[in-house]
């Protein structure tokens, strides 16, 4: 059984179909044998039955003759003698029935010899001891008879014992006949029982073989729906995750409980969509990375120029239909003192410790962008001046009190203006560095506002 599972589909639906295939040759073989049988059967009672119904109503003619010149005789024995010639007259009836009883005995001998009789062997028997009986019962009357009519006259005793003579042959004839009329009608029940059980075995074999045929189909196309239908799933949460631009989820690899075509096939389509999940997911990363490349600062991690164009140009957009923001510019205070003083290496660290105190201190909606050298700027959506003159304060005090170990103290100047109405993206920018220059100009390390 377990390798039927583990066969291919093709094997699989052979295996049902040889089955069921089996299943009808043995219904074709049993009805070509009970076909046969029944055959033979109808044959084996035709041979009895028609010649035996035939001498049926001969025989009773007979016994109507007969009963006809016993009564004749009972009637005028005297007119009888004379007329009828009683002795050669039932010698005469008497060889016309010992003819049809040997052609009957001859008849159901042959059957009980020639065929293995398969219906009512007991009735064949019967008969049989019945013609036997008639024969006897038959001689002693003929010589009974004979003794009356040498005498040439009959005592009411001796006629009494004649009736009662005729009354038994007569009684044995008639039970020949009872038992031929029993064994005709055995027949055509044997044969009607025969042809019924065959209808019978027949229609319950052909419905069975229609019920095996009917579950096979079933089972097949089950077979198909479900393990199709879960192949189907799979795509269809691949394509909706593709829509949705959503990762892939990795697929569940089942330990499969049969190995076919259509197991293999979900086996690759799951390989496959695990190599998509992997695939999309890395690419996502990619696509990350290279955008942190294309906006963010190599060295100190904070937005490069391109975004601050890029986001300069969409608050000016909102700010033309009325909204607000304000910048923050900032430049190191004699950083080329930095760089002489202690390196260039050094003055790369103190760029990179401002960008992180910086990026820590702003609100979510801020941000930090790197111009060039030391010179950055902090954007700030939906703020006014005052706001941002608050935070840069704040920003330079934490600065020039900062003590990082290995690097030296620096401070840094404010450069702050907020939108005005007819700003584009230099004049904006050009403001913010005029109020840096006031700012280096009235001495550094102070905020000035534009
Ligand atoms: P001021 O107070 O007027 O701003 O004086 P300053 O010395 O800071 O003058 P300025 O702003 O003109 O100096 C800029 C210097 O910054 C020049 C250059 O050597 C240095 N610099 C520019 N970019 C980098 C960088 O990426 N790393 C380092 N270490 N130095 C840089
Ligand atoms: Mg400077
Ligand atoms: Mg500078």
């Amino acid at each position: 059984m377990q390798q039927w599972f583990n066969a291919s589909l093709q094997r699989k639906i052979s295996g049902l179909l040889v089955v069921l295939l089996s299943f009808l040759f043995v219904v074709i073989l049993y009805s070509i044998f009970k076909l046969k049988l029944i055959s033979a059967e109808m044959h084996e009672v035709a041979e009895i039955d028609v010649p035996l119904t035939a001498m049926l109503s001969e025989l009773e003619m007979m016994q109507l003759k007969q009963h006809l010149f016993i009564e004749q005789f009972r009637l005028n024995p005297k007119q009888a003698r004379v007329e009828l010639k009683p002795e050669q007259a039932f010698a005469a009836q008497r060889e016309a029935l010992k003819a049809l009883l040997d052609k009957t005995e001859l008849v159901l001998n042959k059957s009980l010899q020639q065929h293995q009789v398969r219906f009512a062997a007991a009735e064949h028997q019967q008969i049989l001891v019945s013609i036997q009986q008639f024969h006897q019962q038959s001689d002693s009357f003929e010589q009974y008879l004979m003794s009356a009519l040498q005498q040439g006259h009959t005592t009411e005793q001796q006629w009494l014992k004649f009736e009662d003579e005729a009354t038994l042959l007569d009684q044995s004839m008639m039970s020949i006949l009872r038992h031929m009329e029993k064994l005709t009608l055995e027949a055509s029940r044997y044969t009607d029982k025969h042809q019924n059980e065959f209808m019978l075995v027949n229609t319950g074999l052909g419905f069975c073989a229609f019920v095996i045929g009917l579950y096979l189909t079933f089972y097949i196309l089950q077979i198909f729906r479900r393990r199709i239908g879960r192949i189907q799933a799979e795509i269809k949460n691949v394509q909706q995750s593709i829509e949705l631009g959503e990762p892939i989820s990795s697929p569940v690899f089942h330990q499969p409980d049969h190995q076919d075509e259509l197991t293999e096939l979900e086996h690759d389509l799951k390989m496959m969509v695990q190599r998509l999940s992997l695939e999309i997911s890395n690419r996502q990363e990619i696509e990350q990375q290279l955008l942190v490349l294309a906006t963010r600062d190599k060295l100190t991690g904070a937005f490069n120029r391109h975004k601050w164009d890029e986001q300069l140009r969409m608050e000016l957009s909102l700010a033309e239909r009325g909204g607000l923001f304000s910048i923050a510019m900032l430049d190191v205070d004699f950083f080329k003192k930095v760089n002489d003083q202690c390196g260039h290496h050094t003055g790369d660290k103190v760029l990179q410790a401002l960008t992180e105190h910086i990026s820590r201190r702003l609100r979510k909606t801020d941000s930090l962008f790197r111009l060039g050298g030391e010179e950055f700027v902090i954007l700030l959506p939906q703020q006014k001046a005052e706001a941002a003159c608050q935070l840069a304060e704040m920003l330079r005090q934490h600065i020039a009190s900062l003590e990082e170990p290995g690097l030296p103290q620096f401070t840094i100047s404010f450069g702050v203006t907020e939108y005005q109405q007819g700003d584009d993206k230099d004049s904006v920018l050009k403001r913010a560095d005029q109020a840096l220059y006031q700012a280096k100009a009235m001495g550094r390390n102070r905020v000035q506002l534009g």
